[in-house]
């Protein structure tokens, strides 16, 4: 049983204003699994307050500085990174497998890109009589949900700090265990006083506290969009920065080609990853109609051969997050037998012999891109595919969504997947299957407005100063 009962501010481990706890409930035994402190205004209070005084001092220091702490972060999260990846599977239900393995690996991935870019990242620059600066922004107040619990930390974190900014981090109340050893990974490595804080608690009143604080510089939110929405509410009395990385509906394009019965089985397979939370998932998968009966029947076995199970056992596919997340997808798996989606694999109810645990059938439906359960996230296990009858009517299906997060083309002839991928309105978009962890992440529309990752996710945490007329002093 775990039990983190202390928030980390101002270099020390401290006990909440007022103690108050909340349970963490395994998904996979519907058991509890821990406990943590939820904490109150007072709590932000004292860490913005520790951020506050603790930014002169670090957003003075040198690069080398800076590069110093991340490596000293660095060896402490390999370290760490088993007992990362174990925290990760009990709090969210990943598999093991994915826990230890992707799920641990964007971190340390995310680490090492925030070191590279900060080797060559040019914070100033000359452009005729002007010098542009680029400084530190302030105080973050980094706000990030439950889903791939340790990516979105350190896509955040890491940036935030290698460009000299001082943060308040407040992690999912569903998934806190994985933030906590973050928490104590930065401490280990001698992270300076106040510099990164650590507050755990609800949504409702650490993030609000956050994003009202007039003391605060700027959010970094990643979750829903009606939490995003709200927190630019709240954040506009003190004219903060926003950044918001939001959900999505993304496309799939598969191609006629010879290769359509590898890709459709590939993007089936893969939108079961992580139980399909993932906000980048290829949740609609566009197929050719003319080829739509082989492509159905490749899914349906693909969805069948996801297996499902225990996340400490052998299996592809663990829980969903929570007994909410798992009511809310079987109700999109009934809407869509409602409104006459056609039912290729899986549908409502556990998956045979699963009696306990929030464990949702790998589902896929055949259905038109107006139906509900292709217009809105559903952010579980569910593929909706979609037929298209030539190249532009893809493309505009693709581009029908209130989402603008990511794409997928999957082909063989370069130029067509590359003349697609450039039509598409979206952040993103992986071509037969890319990943650089250098490529800019974030949406169009209402998939958010900022962009994470490599280079640009070091620009959110940066303001922009000109000094004009500025010259060398003799
Ligand atoms: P959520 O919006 O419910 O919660 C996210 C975080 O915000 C949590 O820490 C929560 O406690 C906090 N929060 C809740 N209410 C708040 C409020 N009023 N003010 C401030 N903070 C508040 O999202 P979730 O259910 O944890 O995560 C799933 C969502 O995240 C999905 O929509 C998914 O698409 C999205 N997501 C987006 C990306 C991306 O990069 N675009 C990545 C992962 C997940």
């Amino acid at each position: 049983m775990r039990e983190y009962l202390k928030f980390y501010i101002d270099g020390k481990w401290v006990d909440p204003a007022e103690p108050k706890t909340a349970e963490v409930i395994n998904p996979a035994t519907e058991e509890v699994s821990g406990t943590i402190s939820l904490g109150s205004k007072a709590d932000v209070d004292k860490a913005v307050a520790a951020a506050r005084k603790a930014f002169p001092g670090w957003s003075a220091t040198s690069v080398k500085e800076r590069l110093d702490l991340l490596k000293a972060i660095q060896a402490e999260y390999a370290n760490r990174q088993e007992e990362l990846g174990k925290a990760v599977t009990e709090e969210m239900g990943a598999p093991i497998s994915l826990g230890c393995g992707f799920h641990t690996g964007l971190g340390a991935g995310h680490l090492q890109t925030a070191i590279e870019v900060l080797e060559n990242y040019k914070f100033e620059e000359q452009r005729g009589p002007t010098l542009i600066v680029k400084e530190a922004i302030g105080v973050c107040g980094l706000i990030t949900p439950w889903n791939w619990p340790l990516n979105q930390v350190t896509v955040k974190m890491f940036p935030a700090l290698a460009t000299g900014n001082t943060m308040v981090l407040k992690p999912p109340q569903l998934a806190p265990y994985s933030a906590q050893i973050l928490a104590e990974i930065m401490d280990k490595a001698g992270v300076p006083a106040g510099v990164f804080n650590m507050v755990q608690g609800k949504g409702s009143e650490i993030g609000t506290a956050l994003s009202r604080h007039e003391d605060v510089d700027m959010i970094s939110f990643t979750g829903s969009e009606p939490v995003g929405a709200q927190i630019m509410k709240d954040a506009a009395d003190t004219i903060k920065r926003v950044g918001l990385e939001l959900g999505g509906k993304s496309a799939w394009i598969v191609l006629d080609d010879s290769k359509l019965a590898e890709h459709v089985g590939g993007a089936t397979s893969n939108m079961m990853v992580n139980s399909g939370q993932t906000c980048s998932a290829g949740s609609r998968l566009l197929v050719p109609e003319s080829r739509l009966d082989e492509a159905v029947e490749v899914a349906k076995q693909a969805a069948q051969a996801v297996t499902v199970g225990d996340p400490n056992g052998n299996f592809a596919m663990g829980p969903v997050v929570s007994k909410d997340q798992y009511n809310t997808v079987q109700d999109y798996i009934r809407k869509g037998l409602d409104e006459g989606a056609k039912l290729v694999a899986g549908g409502p109810g556990r998956p045979a012999g699963l009696e306990k645990g929030w464990y949702v059938q790998p589902t896929v439906f055949l259905g038109t891109n107006d139906m509900v359960i292709a217009r809105e996230e559903i952010f579980g296990p569910v593929l909706v595919m979609i037929p298209y009858k030539d190249l532009d009517d893809a493309v505009e299906i693709a581009n029908d969504s209130m989402f603008g997060l990511g794409g997928y083309v999957s082909g063989e002839d370069v130029a067509t997947v590359n003349q697609i991928s450039r039509k598409l309105r979206t952040g993103a978009v992986w071509i037969n299957g890319g990943f650089d962890f250098h490529a800019p992440f974030g949406g169009y529309k209402r998939s958010g407005n900022g962009r994470e990752w490599g280079e640009y996710g070091f620009d959110e945490y940066l303001e922009v100063k000109s000094l004009i007329g500025y010259a060398e002093a003799e």
